[in-house]
């Protein structure tokens, strides 16, 4: 099989394997690692729509991870799709109202990032014995939320590694604090930061390309890595329900190999829809990616003008795990849009350091043709709750809200009539007093009860990672400034 390398998207430095690149999480050059070519899939989509998800992960993976061998992915697959996945399909499909809504929250933590961080850390700790390297492996995160408890879930006594999460305080819901400050293992810690989750993520960045913190952290014996979405090692799974999804509507016959279908991403970091983006590249037929936001719209305006501009107020929305002003992957769509140019990327991201903002070629923005763009305000979000609801009875969260709400409109305004799948990132009980209170039930009284109200709604039981919060012990405090982050990490770790 070919191989296929990585290499950042701010310099031309010598590509490296995918184990390294999972590894490092961030390029040096504080670049995002992509691969130099897309390998194109060997099966054909009547043959994937024979296939259960773990086979389609590994004929997905095998491709673009391809110094793993064989028997090496197929151990990660099979330790990361197990039944700690309530439904055996992995990621299920339901169809309501004329669109198709892939379930992606049927993980550990009821979100979509489950999909790939229940991977992630055997792909790390296979990665760090393939390069022998024995340094122990801390990973950093920043979180809007769904990352941080499904990071913890995944590395929580994962032997070699250790991990420090950062939650912005005050910006996530009451079962996702919850659920991270609850989290056992010893090798885990949580701290919340006096910050919203851009200060967050600028912080976790900083510490990753700071040198002297990287060699001192090297003479203890420690290495960093990154289980946000800039690690290509989360945006490779993500591929997989991509194909897994298209396959189901093959099988069962709702469309036929070859027939191109439309998916809608609710987008924050900008690293679920570009897992789709790549699918399309691997040759998934796919019309269009249609990217949704909340109020924090930014990447609405970016497809619409050709102009990024962070510089606008931070909305705290309903669906936290969108509220995000700037999308880091979003890099990685930049540089393949500038023809792969890693000097044309570094300055559009100079750009973003220095004013916060920049605009792109009319060129590069001829190619943005794969996407179309909408946006939700929050009266837009509960009424795309609600109505689902009482036209099917069906429940789903604030961020596929926001998707529903983008596609019905983005269908009224172009009449395309493409079978569509609406990406599912969470479970509506991971954010029931906003979903409750869409549906028009009351909502005052704690969060265990709201589960039960819920559940009565929805006709679906109460999942196992609501029920386990249930006494569960609270076990980290922590709280720091957003300068404190890199002592925090370091008293953590045990160095002066
Ligand atoms: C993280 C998340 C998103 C946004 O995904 P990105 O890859 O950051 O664009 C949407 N919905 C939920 C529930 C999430 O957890």
């Amino acid at each position: 099989m070919k191989e296929i390398l990585y290499k950042s998207t701010r310099s031309d430095g010598a590509p490296i394997s995918a184990s390294k690149a999972i590894l490092k999480g961030l390029a040096d050059d504080g670049g995002l690692f992509v691969p130099t070519e897309f390998p194109k899939f060997d099966r054909s989509f009547d043959e994937f729509a024979k296939e259960s998800y773990q086979e389609t992960a590994y004929d997905v993976l095998k491709l673009l991870l391809s110094d793993y061998s064989e028997e090496e992915l197929k151990d990660c697959i099979a330790k990361a799709y197990d039944d700690k996945f309530d439904n055996d399909e992995i990621a299920p499909m339901v169809e309501a109202d004329g669109a198709y809504y892939l379930e992606l929250f049927h993980g550990r933590t009821i979100a979509f990032k489950d999909m790939a961080l229940s991977i992630l850390p055997y792909l790390m700790i296979t990665a760090a014995k393939k390069n022998n390297d024995d340094k122990e492996i801390v990973i950093l995160t920043a979180t809007s939320g769904d990352t941080g408890k499904a990071a913890l879930a995944g590395f929580a006594d994962v032997p070699g590694t250790r991990i420090v999460v950062f939650y912005p305080k005050d910006g996530v819901s009451s079962i996702q604090k919850r659920q991270m400050i609850t989290q056992k293992g010893d090798n885990t810690c949580v701290i919340g930061i006096e910050g919203n989750f851009d200060d967050a993520q600028t912080g976790v960045k900083k510490i990753f390309t700071d040198k002297d913190l990287a060699a001192d952290l090297a003479s203890n014996g420690y290495q960093f890595s990154s289980a946000n979405s800039i690690n290509i090692g989360r945006l490779v799974p993500q591929i997989v329900y991509y194909v897994y999804a298209y396959s189901k509507l093959v099988n069962e016959n709702r469309i036929k190999a070859g027939d191109k279908i439309n998916f809608v991403v609710p987008t924050g970091n900008f690293g679920n829809i570009l897992s789709a983006y790549y699918a399309k590249q691997m040759g998934l037929p796919i019309d269009k990616l249609v990217c949704a936001s909340n109020s924090n719209k930014v990447l609405y305006d970016f497809f619409r003008t050709g102009k990024y501009d962070r510089n606008r107020e931070f909305i705290l929305t309903s669906s936290p795990s969108m509220d995000i002003l700037v999308s880091s992957n979003l890099e990685r769509l930049i540089y393949h849009i500038a023809g792969d140019s890693a000097s044309k990327d570094s300055s559009y991201m100079k750009d973003l350091v220095t004013s916060g903002k920049y605009s792109i070629t009319e060129e590069m923005k001829d190619k943005l043709g794969d996407f179309s763009e909408g946006y939700a305000s929050e009266d837009d979000t509960a009424s795309a709750i609600r109505s689902l609801y009482d036209e099917t009875g069906y429940v789903i969260d604030p961020h596929t809200a926001v998707a529903r709400h983008v596609y019905k409109e983005y269908v009224e305004e172009t009449g395309d009539k493409t079978p569509t799948v609406i990406v599912s990132t969470a479970s509506p009980f991971k954010f029931e007093t906003s979903v409750l209170k869409a549906i028009g039930l009351p909502t005052d009284a704690d969060d265990l009860s709201l589960a039960d109200e819920l559940s009565k709604a929805a006709n679906v039981a109460v999942p196992d990672a609501i029920l386990s919060l249930k006494g569960a012990d609270i076990r980290h405090k922590m709280i720091c400034g957003k300068d404190e982050m890199k002592d925090e990490v370091l008293k953590f770790l045990g160095i002066d």
